[in-house]
């Protein structure tokens, strides 16, 4: 070790450890087939003295993770699905590539020795249970996954320190502020600031949203990502969400944390300091930086993605979001505010929720409906352990199933 290393984590990971650097790291890749998952391999395969693929996963995507296996040669590939077992096995049968299939495989996997670094960018609750097992481990978790601190934060968060493992922030504002707070002390932060774009319906009038379908609200202005999460960003629960994944992340109540709209999506994020002074993370809306920021942490590896030619940003600007019309991000706040398992059924509510208005069986401003009629009626419990988490979680998608089969949701 050298002098200034201390090699632990709090305060922690914002102390570089420099007995990291140059080393080429393993990574267990959780969903390698979504929209995170190829952006990273695609991080890898430009670093290829840098990272190497231990475990890549798949729920249905049996071909791309052929493909996917034979580009990187993991050590290990596993199918959520198990059907589809027996192709995926009869194609990588003549590679050294250990093939597993089922959903208890993707918890069991992120245990495994070998695993330097797992990034979870499986979509929605799926994510939960991989990362509370992965920081119990005592493995470190690029994290993607955002629904896993929504969930159980407090619970994964005191896994993480009690192991002494850092979760790095893939998300783009939590990268932003993760990045703002490297070399400052967490005291002498006074509130953060979430960047959001505003999603496709920004500035839309009520009737004008209530016209639109999944297509339209599939649009994302400015990122390219997975359709939850497209979807999340045009009703602003994904701004909820990540407030709350900011809260568990940075430690701060959510009366320190602000949402402000910032279309052109050029700063990600930023951090207000005690003293008045503010540091915002900026660069093009890309995913790649992110990912290869958490994956070569505590270096910045370089890299040839675009950079921002600032004569295509005559003017960077900001406005307050509309609660009114946007109620996802309220009721984020109010199931904040409310702790517990409120944020677990939120999240459960809203996974149907969107579900249902992408198979075209509720209407988009049924989303939020559907959201909060569930975290009206759903039982509270204060204090839940991990089992109070999973049952929560199921009795939360059976309410909110049926208040869409039933359409009793009102707006
Ligand atoms: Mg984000």
């Amino acid at each position: 070790m050298e002098p200034g290393d201390t090699g632990e984590p709090t305060g922690d990971y914002f102390i570089l450890n420099r007995s990291e650097r140059g080393l080429r790291k393993q990574i267990t890749i959780l969903g390698s087939t979504g929209s995170i998952g190829k952006q990273a391999l695609e991080v890898v395969r430009n670093h290829p003295d840098r990272f190497g693929v231990e475990v890549l996963t798949a729920q249905n995507s049996c071909d791309l993770l052929i493909e996917q296996a034979i580009e990187f040669q993991p050590n290990a590939v596993v199918i959520g699905n198990p059907d589809c077992y027996p192709k995926l096995h009869g194609a990588l049968g003549s590679y050294p590539i250990k093939v597993y299939a089922g959903e208890d495989a993707i918890s069991q996997i992120v245990e495994m020795d070998g695993v330097d670094i797992i990034l979870n960018a499986l979509v929605g609750y799926a994510g939960m249970i991989p990362t509370y097992k992965a920081v119990t481990a005592g493995k470190r978790v690029a994290l993607a996954n955002k629904e896993s601190l929504v969930i159980a934060g407090e619970l994964i968060i005191a896994e993480a320190a009690r192991n002494r493992v850092p979760i790095i922030p893939v998300d783009s504002e939590h990268s932003a502020i993760f990045q703002c707070l490297v070399g400052e002390d967490s005291r002498s932060v006074e509130k953060i600031y979430l960047t959001a774009s505003g999603g496709p319906f920004r500035g839309m009038t009520r009737s004008e949203i209530e016209q639109s379908g999944v297509k339209e609200a599939l649009m994302h202005p400015n990122w390219s990502m997975g359709n939850k999460i497209t979807i999340d960003s045009a009703t602003m629960m994904n701004k909820g969400l990540e407030v709350i994944e900011a809260h568990w992340l940075f430690g701060l109540p959510a009366d320190r944390i602000e949402v402000i709209v910032h279309p052109q999506s050029v700063i990600h994020s930023m951090v207000q300091f005690k003293d008045g002074s503010l540091k915002a993370q900026m660069g093009v809306p890309d995913m790649r930086l992110p990912i290869l920021y958490a994956l070569g942490f505590p270096e910045r590896i370089p890299a040839d993605t675009p950079r921002i030619d600032f004569s295509e940003y005559s003017q960077l600007t900001f406005e307050q979001p509309d609660h009114e019309l946007f109620r996802n991000l309220s009721l984020a706040y109010q199931a904040l505010d409310a702790a517990g398992t409120a944020p677990c059924v939120l999240n459960a509510a809203n996974e149907m929720a969107v579900t249902a208005f992408l198979q075209q069986q509720l209407p988009f401003l049924g989303i939020a409906a559907v959201v909060e009629m569930c975290l009206e009626s759903m039982p509270h419990i204060t204090n839940p352990g991990l089992d109070d988490f999973i049952s929560t979680h199921h009795q939360t998608t059976e309410k909110a199933n049926q208040i869409i089969s039933e359409k009793s949701w009102k707006y």
